[in-house]
């Protein structure tokens, strides 16, 4: 099937090949010519499907007639994070660069002042998340009696982050008459029901079965000791020559730590987490984006649903508490087609999430051994085919090695200017605070 199949307009067909698509994905065919014809959908889709299109194409297209009133949205699309939104306002820019629709985002830690002016003037597509979108009706400064279409997005993330009461209410402010489109890369039973209670006779589309990883992404875990993840980190980057990668930690305080850790060690890496101040997470996400950083460590909410062209690599430094956020965390890498690779680092405390993660991708998964300066503090878990890292000798008994000492964070930077250099060097003259506990891989 062809783009010119779907029922769009010529100047959307002439943006999505000036984006450079040639086919469209299985959800995009299924979704786009039913929300043309007015129908309600409940999508099943993980991210990297091209689900985002799915709805953005059909809404340019639905919302080219027409204007907008002074603070009264044509469209509504709820977002759980503030990174998704804006990476659903880029999609609007990008396939609506020749349609004349004003788009607002309404997302906490951006000014209050600019949103409300925005409005004022009229907007077509607001693209919001639930809180700051409440905190602006509550204040009068926002009418939802206008809106036409309405995207509930990563309905299971919303699930996940209570958002639900905020989804419910904000429906209940929405025309009885409007088409609903909710998107979820799960299907959990409050999913189901929100979807019996919010959308009229929905076309149900379900591109890839519940709570699976896409087949796209290589897998591989590694058992090591807690004390010895950053040290296995590098040595995987280093054997692997991975070039750039997000790594994801389950606690901020552990992202900034690796993350300091990470730069001391001369990568150029950069943090990303739900704590740090908006413009300082737009810009780290920029620098990824950019290529100025090369290794992102991330928190599950800092970077669900992002969209890195090409990402190669996902890591799991600690395996995520909830399995499905596994499946949102590697569904980074492997998108659009792409062969990604993804790692999980376990340790006697991950054991138990780490088997939750075994029931939902099992099969897909591979052992890697490290080699035998590595400790790994539990038993095996499944008889797995074995994958050496690449110029190590899997399977020698293990020894315990002396403990590595990370860059303490509190301490000054270190090692001294200039800190980041290209992994693949050496690094030039004496490492200072490490002492006698130099790492191998630097000495
Ligand atoms: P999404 O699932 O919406 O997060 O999209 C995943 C990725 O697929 C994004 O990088 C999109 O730019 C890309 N994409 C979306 N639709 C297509 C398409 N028809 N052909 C190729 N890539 C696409």
């Amino acid at each position: 099937m062809n783009f010119t199949d779907l029922g769009l307009s010529a100047s959307l067909l002439k943006a999505i090949e000036d984006v450079g698509y040639t086919t469209p994905t299985p959800i995009q065919e299924e979704v786009i010519p039913e929300v043309l014809n007015g129908h309600d959908i409940f999508g099943v889709a993980q991210t990297g499907t091209g689900k985002t299109a799915s709805f953005v194409l059909p809404m340019l297209e639905k919302l080219s007639k027409g204007r907008a009133k002074a603070r009264m949205p044509r469209s509504l699309i709820l977002e759980p994070t503030r990174e998704l939104a804006m990476q659903v306002a880029e999609n609007f820019e990008h396939y609506g660069k020749n349609s004349k629709l004003n788009l607002a985002l309404l997302i906490g830690g951006e000014s209050f002042v600019d949103q409300q002016k925005k409005l004022e003037r009229g907007v077509d597509v607001l693209i919001a998340t639930p809180g700051r979108l409440m905190d602006l009706f509550e204040r009068g400064k926002i009418l939802l009696t206008d809106v036409q279409m309405f995207v509930i997005d990563e309905a299971d993330r919303m699930l996940d982050m209570g958002f639900i009461p905020d989804i419910e209410k904000i429906s209940s402010l929405l025309p009885k008459k409007r088409q609903t489109l909710l998107f979820s890369a799960t299907m959990p039973a409050e999913i189901k029901k929100l979807s019996s209670k919010y959308l009229n006779n929905p076309k149900e589309v379900i591109v890839s079965p519940q709570s699976t990883t896409a087949s796209t992404i290589v897998q591989k875990f590694i058992h090591v000791a807690a004390s010895e993840k950053r040290r296995a980190l590098r040595q995987i980057i280093e054997s692997e020559k991975i070039p750039s990668a997000i790594i994801f930690c389950n606690r901020k305080k552990d992202v900034d730590f690796l993350e300091k850790s990470m730069t001391g060690y001369g990568y150029l890496a950069g943090a990303l987490h739900g704590d740090m101040a908006q413009s300082a997470r737009n810009q780290v996400l920029q620098a990824f984006k950019d290529e100025k950083i090369k290794f992102l460590i991330a928190s599950d909410v800092a970077a669900r649903g992002i969209d890195i062209d090409k990402l190669p690599y996902v890591f799991n430094f600690d395996v995520p508490l909830q399995a499905e956020d596994y499946v949102h965390r590697i569904g980074r890498t492997g998108r659009a087609g792409n062969i990604g690779h993804a790692f999980i680092l376990i340790s006697k405390a991950d054991e138990k999430n780490f088997q939750n993660i075994l029931k939902i991708a099992g099969g897909a998964l591979e052992e890697v051994k490290l080699d035998e300066s590595f400790s790994v503090d539990q038993a095996k878990t499944l008889p797995q085919k074995k994958a050496p890292v690449r110029g190590k000798s899997p399977g020698r008994p293990q020894k315990t090695p002396p403990q590595e000492k990370a860059p303490s964070p509190q301490r000054p930077p270190n090692p001294p200017q200039p800190r980041v250099q290209k992994q693949s060097e050496e690094p030039k003259g004496p490492i200072i605070g490490f002492g006698d506990d130099l790492p191998s891989f630097m000495r």
